[in-house]
This record gives C-alpha cells, sequence and structure tokens, in this order.
C-alpha cells in the first residue's frame, strides 16, 4: 500500500501551506498518495486544481486526517485534528514541543509519530535540506526587511534631488543569524545604511561581508552548536544598557534574536523605547505569545507609542510571503520523507543521529534527547548492538578446540 501524506488546511492566520505542487508532482511520482484538504493552499495562492493536476486528490479534513500515514502541516493542529488521528500515524511540522510539552505528552499517550523540525539536529550537514527553521527565517528576513521600507516614513536610500537631498536611513539588526543577515541585505539593497549586532562574535565577518557594520558590547556568549546562549541577569542588563545608545542613534531597529526552545531575549528595554525619537521604526521578528526582543511589542499588531515611535510585531513574516515561504517548506517535507522511505515504507530509526533528534515521540515514547532534557526526563541511550549468535556448528568446532 502506498504511502498516504495528508494536507491540512492551517488555522487562519497562517498563510503557508505543508506542501507545494510541485513536491506533490515529485511526490507522487515516487509512488506516494498525495490527499489534499479542499482549500489547504488558498491562502499561498495555490488553488485546489492545481493539486489535482499534480496528481493529489482533494478531500474534506476528515478524510485527510483518516487515510493519512503521515500528516503535514506548519503549526500545531487543533485538538480536533489530534483526537481524530490514530495510533501509528505520524505528524510533522512545527510542533513547538520545546514550549508546549503538554502537546507533546498528548501525542505520546495517542501513539502518535511527532516529527518536530525544531528539534532538527541543524549542523548534522545530511539535515541541511530538511532544515525550516533556515528557510523560513530566511524569508522571513527578506520580509522583514521590505516591511520595515514600507513602514517608515522616510526613504531608505539617500535622494539627491532638485527639492532637496534626503539622508539615508539608519538601520540596525538586532541578532544576525539566519534571518538578521536577510534583512541585513534586503535593507542594503533598498540603500539604508545598515549596521548589526549580535551575541556571537563569529556573526563579524557574515555582517560585514554584506556591507553592514558590525557593533559589540562586552556581553558575548556562544552555546551549543553555534547558537547563542541564554544571558545570565547580570549580563542581560549589561547588554541591554550598552544597546541603549546604539538604538537611539538609528531610525529602524530590527530584531531577530532567538534563543532555542526559550522566551526571546529583551534587547530593547522599556526606557530605549521610551526615549525614542518620534518616526522610530521597530520590527520586531521575535515578538510572540512568550514575549519578544522590544519593551511593549504585541505579536501581529502596530503598537504607537507615546512619543510617536512603532512597534511592529512582526513575528508572522514568513507567513507574509506564503508562495515561496511554502515552496520552501515543502522541500523541506520532502527530504525529510525520501530520509524515511525504505522501500515505499516509512522506517523511524530512533537511534539515527538526524531521525533520532527530530522524532519529538514515537510509539509512545519521547525519543529526541534535546527534548527529554527540556521535559526533565534521563537521557536514552541508544540500543547495545546485538551480539551475533554464534552458530551449533561453529560452538562444535569451539568445543573441539578446547
Ligand atoms: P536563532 O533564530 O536561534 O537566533 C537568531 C540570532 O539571535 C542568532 O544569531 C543569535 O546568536 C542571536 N541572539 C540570541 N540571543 C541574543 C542576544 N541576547 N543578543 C543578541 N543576539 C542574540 O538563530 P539562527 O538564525 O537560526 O541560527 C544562528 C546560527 O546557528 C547561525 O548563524 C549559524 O551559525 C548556526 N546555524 C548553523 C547551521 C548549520 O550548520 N547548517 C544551520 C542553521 C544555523
Amino acid at each position: 500500500m502506498a504511502i498516504t501524506i495528508s494536507v491540512l488546511k492551517e488555522a487562519p492566520g497562517e498563510n503557508r501551506v505543508a506542501l507545494s505542487p510541485d513536491v506533490v508532482r515529485k511526490l507522487v511520482k515516487n509512488d506516494y498518495q498525495v490527499l489534499i484538504e479542499q482549500g489547504a493552499g488558498e491562502r499561498s495562492f495555490y488553488r485546489d486544481v492545481v493539486y489535482t493536476e499534480a496528481g493529489a486528490k482533494v478531500v474534506d479534513r476528515a478524510e485527510a486526517i483518516m487515510q493519512a500515514t503521515v500528516i503535514a502541516t506548519i503549526a500545531q493542529p487543533d485538538d480536533a485534528t489530534i483526537d481524530q488521528m490514530k495510533a501509528g500515524q505520524a505528524l510533522i511540522g512545527l510542533l513547538s514541543p520545546l514550549t508546549d510539552t503538554d502537546f507533546v505528552k498528548k501525542l505520546a499517550a495517542k501513539k502518535i509519530t511527532a516529527l518536530a523540525f525544531e528539534l532538527l539536529p541543524r549542523t548534522v550537514s545530511r539535515a541541511q535540506t530538511m532544515d525550516v527553521l533556515s528557510s523560513q527565517a530566511s524569508v522571513a528576513g527578506y520580509k522583514v526587511g521590505l516591511m520595515a521600507a514600507d513602514h517608515f516614513s522616510r526613504y531608505f536610500p539617500m535622494m539627491i534631488t532638485a527639492a532637496g537631498t534626503a539622508k539615508p536611513a539608519k538601520v540596525l539588526v538586532l541578532g544576525t543569524g539566519v534571518a538578521g543577515l536577510q534583512a541585513i541585505g534586503t535593507a542594503k539593497r533598498l540603500g539604508a545604511m545598515v549596521s548589526g549586532y549580535d551575541i556571537r562574535p563569529a556573526s563579524r565577518g557574515e555582517v560585514e561581508s554584506l556591507g553592514a557594520t558590525f557593533l559589540t558590547t562586552s556581553v558575548s556568549a556562544t552555546g551549543e552548536g553555534g547558537y547563542a546562549r541564554q544571558l545570565t541577569e547580570e549580563e542581560t542588563a549589561q547588554q541591554q544598557a550598552e544597546l541603549e545608545g546604539f538604538i537611539a542613534q538609528n531610525n529602524v531597529i530590527i530584531t531577530t534574536a532567538q534563543v532555542p526552545g526559550r522566551r526571546p531575549p529583551l534587547l530593547v528595554t522599556q526606557k530605549s523605547v521610551d526615549e525614542a525619537k518620534t518616526g522610530t521604526l521597530f520590527m520586531d521578528l521575535a515578538a510572540s505569545d512568550l514575549g519578544g526582543n522590544v519593551a511593549g511589542s504585541k505579536p501581529g499588531e502596530t503598537v504607537t507609542t507615546p512619543n510617536g515611535a512603532e512597534i511592529v510585531g512582526a513575528g508572522d513574516m514568513a507567513s507574509q510571503l506564503p508562495a515561496s515561504a511554502s515552496d520552501m517548506y515543502a522541500k523541506n517535507v520532502q527530504a525529510v520523507l525520501n530520509d524515511v522511505n525504505e522501500d515505499g515504507k516509512l522506517v523511524f530509526d530512533i537511534d539515527d543521529e538526524v531521525v533520532g533528534e527530530l522524532l519529538a515521540t514515537y510509539d509512545g515514547e519521547i525519543i529526541s534527547n534535546r527534548l527529554r532534557s527540556v521535559m526533565e526526563l534521563p537521557e536514552r541511550k541508544p540500543a547495545e548492538p546485538e551480539e551475533p549468535e554464534t552458530p551449533a556448528e561453529d560452538q562444535d568446532d569451539a568445543k573441539g578446540a578446547d
């Protein structure tokens, strides 16, 4: 029986879709069956008919869930969906396992196989084609650069005209990982004067190679796997105080700082917001229900401060460029499927360095050691390779040798 992949329509507000028609065509060619919930691609400008032409079957949600070997989503599906799933079915998406462990427990209790992109070991080279965090951060960084130029009340480039000269906008990007570097590149291409700052000193070369200035504070912190680590309270206070000076000198501040699985660090304090000049624009890519990088930012909302600065809660930027974001996301999903497909069957090797980390749950167990550590569970050790049994004949030989 063919592996059936079902794609569900996301909740309102999420414009992306987990599979693009292009990837559907490739999967169907490789003997997968693909079911698309009616209207799942509409907000990414992929109509049902395009999926049908690519070889998928368009069905209602209940059938998509019931028939699935694996359900591909962008975000966590709602409780009703999980309730309809059966033991042994798989779910792949951005499932927020590190910040919503109750959801993980629910999936484990139902014996659903859950693959969560947040858990992917991104530094393993085989995992790079599956790296949703990078593909979506790249889209988000580009879009936030464009949105910043659109929201800002002045030109980004220097303009010399008969009616006078406009100075270029000064843009500061705080957090120069995948998204921040894209934001820098976009703001540079639009003609702004750009500087970047990150807690990881290794970022300097990347920022400078884009033609931007790298700013440093006396606090630096590189943690595991090249990521930033969480700062201590003292380090945070020191960093915030030093950043206040940089922030005051810029017109547009784009923030993208994250620490995996934790609340985003507060980089722009209430003092900086209160003292910002009228017209200063803060674009907070880290804005989420967990908090953001800018004091007072609210996800999905634009807040105007009493002194006339604007704070845009820009946490959903990848969803604001839905077709490109979905195309990349779909390729990442396809890469995972290719990796676990063995002769037309999905085989999840829990001891594999990539799959064993990507798996939040399998057969009722919490698998990823990173997730286990967050959930304060003991580390899972890989199974010992079994001793090959000595055939009876050899045993006789062995005896004879004695
Ligand atoms: P991220 O989204 O987790 O964080 C964004 C940025 O915020 C990071 O650059 C981080 O250093 C920075 N940050 C965190 N706390 C900060 C603070 N208090 N002050 C200032 N900046 C802060 O990170 P990301 O963009 O997904 O990736 C970060 C880095 O991880 C990459 O630049 C790269 O070095 C590494 N990475 C490697 C691979 C790979 O090897 N294939 C893939 C992806 C990422």
